[in-house]
């Protein structure tokens, strides 16, 4: 059904159902079985578990499959995109790329320039002589071209209630950016190197030149990351900053601190790691490298400034938050 090689569904679903259109963008017109109708409602979920892999590029539709690492990319710009790039909707990749060169109009609006620069930086193995296939996710960052109903199952329960980890996300004083890029990276789930690897993309760390950029080698291995976090961290671990990320990861989650110690080291926790992140991406786009002590700078303002947030003077189970941020630091 993805793919036009390996059809999964009788034909009749591609003649009466599909027509010409992609599966991710035919209409539930309400016509046929149970099961189909079941399927079209399951698309968005699906979506993170499939993608083209090219190579005669003679199948995969260049708007609505999923074969670059940004994803549909007529979601990205939205129907005008077809008019803006001069490539219609249902246009076949081997339509605007041979091999080599895309073909577009040219365009002068910011956004679908971005667009079209990832596209020519994306790498695909052209060969005429092989089809392109369908890889379903068989891991969190591996693609394979079986399918497997325990393997997804196992993907998609990922979203357990209760992990003991939670508590380091999420939790009063805490600051929705700042847990979302956490949880983000706990489930290892950023864009790091070593996952766009399986896009053809190789990414080394930005800041230390490692080959296999890594979330663990960022938080904290890289010894530039390392130096932020053990002037950020001060003393509040109560021992001193271990450079691995399950060590870090387990104390946090397991070591009693005392309640105000347990605010801010995991308010400090968060914030370093949405701020290396977001210096790494600066990076790569060209905007001039902080030394370590600066970066350290940058991540005191905001725990600073959510502890004054937290108006902790008024709050007598608060009460002492900065100071003891100070002392820490001291
Ligand atoms: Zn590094």
């Amino acid at each position: 059904m993805f793919s036009e090689t390996k059809s999964l569904g009788p034909a009749w679903v591609k003649e009466f159902l599909l027509r010409q259109e992609s599966f991710w963008d035919v209409n539930d017109t309400g016509m046929g079985s149970w099961i189909w109708r079941k399927l079209l409602k399951l698309r968005p979920v699906a979506r993170h578990f499939i993608r083209m892999e090219i190579h005669n590029s003679q199948t995969v539709r260049f708007w609505t499959d999923i074969w670059h690492p940004l994803g549909r990319l007529i979601d990205i710009t939205g129907a005008v995109g077809t008019q803006k790039l001069g490539v219609q909707r249902s246009t076949r990749v081997f339509e605007v790329w041979d091999g080599i060169n895309w073909n577009f109009r040219r365009c002068r609006d910011r956004q679908l320039c971005n667009m079209i620069q990832q596209i020519e930086q994306h790498h695909l193995d052209f060969d005429l002589s092989t089809p392109d296939v369908v890889l379903w996710k068989n891991s969190s960052s591996d693609y394979r071209e079986w399918f497997s109903a325990v393997d997804t199952w196992h993907l998609i329960r990922h979203t357990r209630p209760t992990q003991e980890w939670s508590k380091v996300i999420w939790f009063p004083q805490g600051v929705p950016r700042f847990s979302f890029i956490t949880w983000l990276a706990v489930k290892n789930r950023l864009s790091t190197g070593d996952r766009m690897r399986t896009w053809g993309h190789t990414q080394g760390c930005i800041f230390c030149g490692e080959p296999n950029e890594t979330r663990d080698h960022l938080f904290f291995a890289c010894p530039y990351t390392f130096t932020v976090w053990i002037e950020v961290v001060g003393t509040l671990l109560g021992r001193d900053p271990d450079p691995y990320w399950e060590n870090t990861l387990d104390h946090l989650t397991h070591h009693r601190f005392d309640f105000l110690t347990s605010i801010l080291i995991r308010l400090v926790f968060q914030v370093t790691i949405y701020m290396v992140w977001r210096e790494r991406n600066d990076r790569k786009h060209m905007k001039n490298p902080r030394q370590a002590s600066q970066l350290a700078k940058v991540i005191d303002k905001p725990v600073r400034n959510r502890i004054t947030s937290t108006k902790y003077t008024q709050k007598p189970r608060l009460r002492g938050l900065l100071q003891l941020w100070f002392t820490a630091h001291m």
